[in-house]
């Protein structure tokens, strides 16, 4: 007699700012991975056509729901990355930025931990404020301003990652946390207010392209693709990398720079206009990725031009 073997149970995975840019993007890779996904979001920046494509899958569901309020539903993982990113989204109404950041991944830490659950808090370079060691490293603790205008998000996040560690301190829940650098590519909200939408949008419609500042800060840009790479494999990984790893692609430009790729790749005649740098824009950032790559095996593959293009055909398409 033939032994009949159960299927193996399908791992359900709940992913919060799933309407977002990376969000919607996790979402994908998730269910390609073979996940069951319930992504969760207010809306409050992110986008119901961004996940539109999945409307008619069995194995996703769309919970409307603010993660300052608390939630309650078996998962096996817990992808938490609701929170506005784009300074001018997440300056507009500070204490909810601070609110969502904390009182959000307190709610999630808790699920985990009633689940038993892995978690990973989207974490972020702002950790490092404006940095006086370069490349950041982890074990670098930052310089920031925590009564700046950044602060509610920056000092946000640093308290989420504080409570990731003390849930994993105190009660043995399984935390990973990611702080990312810079990322971008399509689903970003052509009104996001980031640089790479602004500047390429801006060339798309012959605007002026507002560099602010000299345009002499840099940042390290990430393809969205990379990135998502990079949570999987932070989250597949059996035992917990020790405390938090950056994800980021190394390569660093500066503003004017990256205005002048957008200008060549787009064909666009637009003049570069100068605006007040705003306050506490941190002058450099690049990621260390040395833990990352000999932690989980992971680099980035995407070169900035190859990532730009896809983005600006994606922002070229939303026009047509
Ligand atoms: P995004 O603004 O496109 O997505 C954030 C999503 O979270 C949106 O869909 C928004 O509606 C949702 N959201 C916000 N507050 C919420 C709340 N209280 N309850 C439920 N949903 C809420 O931004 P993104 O670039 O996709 O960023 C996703 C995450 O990654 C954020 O946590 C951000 O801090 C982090 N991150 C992103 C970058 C980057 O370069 N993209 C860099 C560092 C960190
Ligand atoms: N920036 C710019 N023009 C813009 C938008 C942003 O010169 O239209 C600059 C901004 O001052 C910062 C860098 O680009 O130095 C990256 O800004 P972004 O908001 O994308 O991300 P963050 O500052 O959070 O790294």
């Amino acid at each position: 007699m033939a032994l009949e073997t159960a299927a193996p149970r399908v791992r359900k995975a709940l992913v919060t700012g799933a309407a977002g840019f990376l969000g919607s993007h996790l979402v994908d890779r998730l269910l390609a991975d073979g996940f069951e996904v319930v992504g969760l979001d207010n809306l409050q920046t992110g986008q119901l056509k961004n996940l539109a494509h999945l409307k008619h899958r069995n194995d996703f569901q769309f919970v409307n729901h603010d993660v300052v309020d608390p939630i309650d539903m078996e998962v096996d993982e817990i992808y938490s990355l609701a929170c506005p990113a784009s300074p001018i989204h997440y300056q507009a109404d500070p204490v909810k930025t601070f609110k969502t950041s904390v009182l959000g991944m307190l709610n999630l830490l808790e699920l985990a931990r009633k689940y038993n659950a892995k978690i990973m808090q989207a974490s972020t370079s702002e950790v490092y404020g404006d940095p006086l060691q370069h490349p950041q490293r982890e074990d670098y603790w930052g310089h920031v301003n925590p009564i700046g205008i950044r602060a509610c998000y920056d000092e946000g996040k640093r308290g989420a990652e504080t409570l990731c560690f003390d849930f994993m301190r105190s009660y043995g829940v399984d935390v990973r946390v990611a702080r990312i650098f810079n990322t971008y590519g399509p689903r970003m909200h052509p009104e996001d207010g980031r640089v790479v939408s602004n500047f390429i949008n801006q060339a798309l419609n012959g605007e002026d392209i507002t560099i602010y500042g000299e345009g002499r800060q840099t940042r390290s840009f990430c393809y969205v693709d990379d990135l998502i790479s990079g949570f999987r494999a932070l989250m597949t990984k059996e035992q917990a990398v020790d405390g938090p790893v950056n994800l980021g692609n190394p390569v660093e430009f500066d503003m004017l720079h990256l205005a002048e790729l957008v200008l060549s790749l787009t064909h666009s005649k637009s003049k570069l206009v100068y605006a007040p740098l705003p306050q506490d824009d941190p002058q450099m950032r690049r990621p260390d990725i040395q833990k990352a790559s000999e932690s989980l095996g992971w680099s980035p593959k995407v070169e900035l031009r190859e990532g730009l293009q896809k983005t600006i055909t994606f922002f070229r398409d939303l026009r047509a």
